[in-house]
């Protein structure tokens, strides 16, 4: 498929969106809401995934926004992504800490340090609150397979729409015996791209690397490129040069059995694979390439959809 929409700077595609009250801008960069039309393909976005995976038998989990510090620490995000964690701090102080913390606010200085930490942090992937509630267990001989949907928080602020800091993904998960773990993950490649198809976009399947932190990091990125660990469907919205990732298909290897002593059938340490929609990308992939009123988008996108 070729892509023959011209992709114009960052900030007039946002402001286009904006201005169709696609999205509600905040004061904050990177976080919106987001208006009827928007929400409405959305849902039926999320719905056609679910089609896509309703004969696979994936139990329906959903989980809220907020993961216990512990199973944060345990999956070992915070070596690998510490620039991203946002971890929930909460006003838990006496009267004059009260009133400090008011003063504060009344002459527009920095009020935070009236606050402390809290046991909980923002779910950084939708996959993430699964594998703890697997903790200990051993895993039938056919493994298990996860529905799950997320809002996901990233601290990456942008003035990209298409990476946004709050944001929701939909994901299957299995987790099983490596072979059961890199046929879901292969399955899901085929089943996005064709979706992604079926849609219009011009998605193409790309080995990819998560954003490792540091130095350590790059060795870590270089060796699950290596590996092909990752891939992810990447669609042109804001640039052409670096398109944008809508889904990724994941294979962890034992990551998350080690971390949560997740065993399978035979006794070994469970594998996992995950793929994860990226909602709102795929979203405003459609709206770059199909136009900003959802009426005029191609026929069969819109029976597609069900738009
Ligand atoms: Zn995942």
């Amino acid at each position: 498929m070729i892509d023959t929409v011209s992709v114009a700077p960052v900030t007039s595609f946002r402001d286009t969106l904006v201005r169709h009250r696609l999205l509600i801008p905040t004061g904050a960069r990177g976080v919106y809401g987001f208006g009827a039309e928007f929400d409405r393909v959305l849902q039926r976005l999320d719905a056609l995934i679910t089609r896509a995976g309703e004969n696979d038998g994936a139990e329906v989990l959903r989980f809220p926004s907020l993961l216990p510090r512990t199973d944060l620490e345990a999956s070992g995000y915070l070596k690998s992504f510490p620039q991203l964690v946002g971890l929930i701090h909460a006003f838990d102080g006496d009267d004059r800490a009260h009133a400090a913390l008011l003063q504060a606010v009344a002459h527009g200085t920095d009020w935070s340090g009236a606050l402390g930490t809290t046991d909980v942090v923002l779910t950084p992937a939708a996959c993430y609150s699964v594998y703890p509630s697997l903790g200990g267990e051993t895993l039938p001989p056919s493994g298990r397979l996860f529905d799950v949907l997320g809002v996901c928080f990233r601290q990456e602020p942008s003035d990209d729409p298409a990476r946004m800091r709050m944001f929701r993904q939909r994901e299957y998960v299995w987790v099983g015996d490596a072979e059961q773990c890199r046929a879901h993950r292969d399955l899901w490649i085929r089943r996005a791209q064709e979706m992604l198809h079926a849609l219009q976009l011009p998605a193409e399947a790309v080995v990819a690397n998560d954003p490792f932190f540091g130095r350590g990091g790059r060795m870590l990125a270089a060796s699950q490129r290596e590996q092909a660990l990752k891939f992810e469907l990447v669609v042109p919205i804001t640039s052409v040069e670096h398109p944008t990732a809508c889904a990724s298909c994941n294979y962890h290897q034992d990551t998350f059995g080690r971390a949560f002593e997740i065993r399978d059938a035979r006794g070994s340490l469970a594998h996992s694979a995950c793929v994860g929609f990226g909602l709102e990308r795929i979203v405003l992939a459609l709206f770059r390439h199909h136009g900003f009123t959802v009426d005029g988008w191609p026929m069969p996108v819109r029976a597609t959809l069900g738009v």
